[in-house]
């Protein structure tokens, strides 16, 4: 028995559907706050001030902000003159079926109402701003703890040089005195 597909909206019927959009914006670092320094606290009290690598990029100095996105999905009309399905997802194209290069948008994206397409663009740039929150602390938190680790590192370096340093001036302090003694037999 040939079954029949039903696809939820008609070529050429008048539709709304979520279109994309965004703008990226300049915010104060969350970090330094625009001074483009910060003070790390070491575990055993002492403070360290240091270059915020927060709102840096890459070897660049601090900037003293950082880029957020901002989204603003907004409804944008739309009449399918093309419709595609593949397994459970239809697409339609504002294209006609001559076109060979075309952009689709997905029936899931689509309304025939455009308070409910509003509404859907509302939600899907809430997701969008959750997600980038999400990211952005993930962000922040990789350069504190490659911030700390730097610290650290450096930290021991120092500890490791000053021993060493110790070391030698010893020695020499010995030789010298030894060179001195010796001096001082055959004057
Ligand atoms: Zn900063």
């Amino acid at each position: 028995m040939p079954g029949t597909l039903t696809i939820p909206y008609a070529i050429g019927e008048e539709c709304w559907y979520i279109g994309p959009g965004h703008r990226e914006i300049e915010v104060p670092c969350p970090d330094c706050a625009g001074s483009k320094r910060v003070t790390l606290v070491r575990g055993d009290g002492t403070q360290v001030s240091l270059e915020c690598n927060t709102c840096q990029l890459g070897y660049d100095p601090p900037r003293g902000f950082i880029t957020r996105t901002i989204y603003e999905c907004r409804p944008r009309p739309f009449i399918p003159r093309r419709v595609e399905v593949r397994g459970d997802e239809v697409t339609y194209s504002a294209s006609g079926p001559e076109a060979t290069c075309f952009s689709t948008v997905r029936a899931e994206d689509m309304f025939t109402d455009r308070d409910e397409c509003a509404k859907a663009c509302e939600q899907r740039n809430q997701e969008h701003a959750a997600e980038e929150a999400a990211r952005e602390m993930a962000n922040i938190k990789s350069k504190h703890r490659s911030q700390a680790h730097a610290l650290h590192y450096h930290g021991g370096c120092i500890k490791r040089l000053e021993r060493e340093l110790e070391h030698h001036r010893r020695k020499w302090q010995e030789i010298d005195a030894k060179a001195k003694a010796r001096k001082g037999k055959e004057a």
